[in-house]
């Protein structure tokens, strides 16, 4: 028989102090404890042959070196004892320091303190006392549910440095619906977690189980029910006396652990006597034996025959075993020949030697139990990422196999919310381990988990004043949504273009891939505003190089106002036509002239990149019109003499006009034979008519 010891066991590190501290101060002179120094009758039996006396009454030391056990005391115990003239060595373990002081602390806020744990346990009689008594003890929700919080109440929350973490997260999550703003605060000891996971780990691989520690420790008897639940074949001793050998009879591997509160000493001795126990029983050779499975064992097996309901295993017997379908897998299987072949090799636990038909039992679906739940644990402690297949979609989250059944809660599939969890029925999805609970038999997983890791990857990349490939996810009025790799940012409608975008869809089609400038990148918020117009330069930045006072560029008709015309040479680049430019001929409205969406040329009268501004001209396309000549004036002189007589006389501007009036630009071709409508728009011909 192998014996395995769990590789966190026995002494935790406050125990370890206390006992060795109160070693050294006993060397120099006698001391005494207040209480029992731990929680293990031999120990402190041993401790006082040594002159290390335990003291129950407070009023029975008086003028002395006292040892202020690991799970301290009560403040008043500890003023009481400074006034009856001892002398403290305050032996009480950090952890429970650090607990005492938050709770000191929010009690002085004026928080209600809770601590989570048990009321009689020494640890939490001490905690309490530094809170005036006043902190509330709570075991569970069922607990905190019957309390009542007034509205204006604060509240702290604390937990016994032993208590079990599910049932710490299981309060803190229903303390915080009832009270938004609570003050939660972890102070559980890493000491009995690592204890209880190491316990795990070697009940899942061993035969049979022993767990050492005194009556009293309620770590010891944490541990053994946890033990227990992972295998059935767990025992509890206080030392090497309480051994049966009975236990050992059909185990190839035994593993041993112990309580925080357990010394080396008697660890020791309980492996001695199991080591001698093996030699006399001649476990040694049994378990290094393959050719006869015991009970219990997990052996290599090779399916020698398959029926619809059992098949046959070989597994280096003189039988061989039977599985029953119910033992092959967790899940529903209908045909055993559907799922397993003879040829087939994998692992089986032995379940039962002979059954009433004489046959040996074997499960399959218990030897992956085993593996499973290491490969959980192990994934668990090294943060790491499996894969796992998806069989079913049921109420509140997806049922995954990893051997065993493990659960996704909806709310941890993705970092949104998912509407149809079908879609992932069938598939091999990413998660992460986010709890095993042995107890309950609960294997909680996280695809959320993955995903959001990734995601801290996508954030590191994105850098504010860089750009970024991304794919269009959504159009909407105001812009659109660019995936850049699981994060989604905005990209303002405004800063789709350099010019007006009036809808994002002329611009932007949903999936396709746009390079966009990070404007802001902000992770608290989770907000991201993007621009497609950054990613080339502005136009009135480059205006003098594209342009020159006195070229005749085309252009389009954007916007109109009383004084002028507003026309686009590109986008973002927009120049004014004042209502004086628009023609040779006098203009009244704009819009008399020009409409909205003509395209039209226009020379450049002048260029100011500074203010943003650009003077253009149509009718300086155009050649002025020449003078009437002298015959023809006076030919026209006696029609003019009888205007004046009936019309008031025009101002300066529009006697220019009038001049302009001549039959020459009066058909559809101008002075020089330049089609107006083409160059102007049909408006601005119309209005020369
Ligand atoms: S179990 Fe943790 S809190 Fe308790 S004495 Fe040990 S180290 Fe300290």
């Amino acid at each position: 028989m192998k014996i395995i010891v769990a590789n966190k066991s026995g002494f935790c590190f406050g125990v370890k102090r206390a006992v060795d501290e109160s070693e050294k101060l006993v060397a120099e002179n006698k001391v005494v404890t207040y209480g029992k120094l731990i929680h293990n009758d031999q120990e402190v039996e041993r401790l006082k042959k040594n002159g290390i006396i335990p003291k129950d009454e407070i009023t029975e030391i008086e003028n002395q070196r006292v040892i202020i056990r690991t799970h301290g005391v009560p403040k008043r115990d500890h003023d009481l004892l400074l006034s009856r003239g001892n002398e403290i060595f305050d032996y009480t373990c950090p952890f429970v320091k650090k607990l005492q002081k938050y709770a000191e602390e929010y009690f002085q806020k004026g928080f209600t303190v809770l601590i989570l744990g048990k009321a009689d346990h020494p640890e939490i009689i001490g905690v309490k006392g530094w809170t005036e008594d006043q902190a509330k003890v709570i075991e569970g929700v069922e607990d905190l549910n019957k309390i009542a919080f007034s509205e204006e109440e604060k509240v702290c929350l604390l937990a016994q440095t032993t208590e079990k973490q599910k049932n710490f997260q299981e309060v803190s999550d229903l303390l915080l619906k009832i009270k938004k703003d609570a003050i939660i605060i972890n102070t559980i000891c890493k000491a009995t977690q690592e204890r209880q996971e190491s316990v795990v780990d070697l009940a899942s691989r061993t035969d049979v189980m022993v767990i050492i520690g005194g009556k009293d420790s309620s770590n010891t008897k944490k541990l053994f029910q946890i033990s227990k639940n992972v295998n059935n074949n767990t025992y509890l001793i206080e030392n090497a006396m309480d051994l049966d050998k009975k236990w050992f009879e059909a185990a190839a591997i035994a593993g041993v652990s112990a309580g925080a509160s357990t010394p080396d000493w008697i660890i020791e001795e309980v492996i001695k006597e199991m080591e001698e126990m093996k030699e006399t029983m001649g476990m040694a050779e049994a378990a290094e034996s393959k050719k006869t499975p015991k009970k219990g064992s997990v052996v290599q097996g090779k399916v020698v025959e398959v029926e619809k309901e059992k098949a046959f295993i070989d597994v280096g017997g003189k039988t061989e075993g039977v599985l029953e379908i119910s033992e092959a897998s967790f899940r529903n299987i209908e045909d055993l020949t559907e799922v397993i072949s003879v040829g087939d090799e994998f692992s089986v636990k032995i379940i039962d030697l002979e059954n009433e038909n004489g046959e040996m039992r074997v499960s399959k679906r218990r030897a992956e139990e085993k593996e499973a739940i290491d490969k959980l644990l192990k994934a668990k402690e090294d943060g790491e990422v499996i894969s796992v297949e998806v069989y079913e979609a049921v109420k509140g989250g997806i049922l995954v196999d990893v051997g065993i059944r493990g659960f996704i809660p909806a709310s941890l599939v993705d970092v949104g919310y998912i509407e149809d969890l079908n879609q992932f029925v069938g598939k091999n999805i990413e998660v992460m381990v986010e709890e095993v609970d042995l107890e309950n038999r609960k294997y909680i997983l996280s695809r959320k988990a993955v995903i959001e890791k990734e995601l801290e990857k996508v954030w590191d990349t994105l850098e504010e004043g860089k750009s970024i490939k991304g794919i269009v996810k959504k159009l909407v009025d105001f812009g659109a949504f660019i995936d850049l790799g699981g994060i989604e940012g905005l990209l303002h409608i405004s800063e789709m273009g350099w010019g007006k975008v009036e809808k994002s869809s002329d611009v932007l089609t949903e999936g396709q891939e746009v390079e966009v400038f990070l404007l802001s990148v902000n992770k608290e918020t989770n907000k991201i505003a993007l621009s497609l117009k950054k990613m080339t330069p502005d136009p009135w930045t480059i205006v003098n190089n594209k342009y020159k006072v006195g070229d005749t560029v085309p252009g389009k008709v954007v916007r109109e106002s009383d004084f002028g015309a507003f026309v686009e040479l590109e986008p973002g680049l927009d120049g004014l036509v004042h209502i004086s430019q628009i023609s040779w001929q006098r203009v009244e409205k704009v819009n008399d002239a020009l409409k909205i969406g003509d395209e039209i040329q226009v020379k450049i009268l002048e260029i100011d990149p500074e203010n943003k501004k650009i003077n253009l001209s149509i009718k300086e396309t155009l050649p002025k019109p020449e003078r009437p000549k002298r015959e023809e004036n006076e030919a026209a002189a006696p029609k003019q003499k009888a205007e004046k007589r009936t019309s008031p006389r025009p101002p300066r501007e529009d006697k220019k006009v009038q001049e302009a009036e001549t039959e020459t630009i009066m058909d559809d071709k101008g002075p020089t034979g330049i089609n107006i409508g083409e160059l102007f728009g049909d408006k601005l011909k119309d209005f020369m008519k």
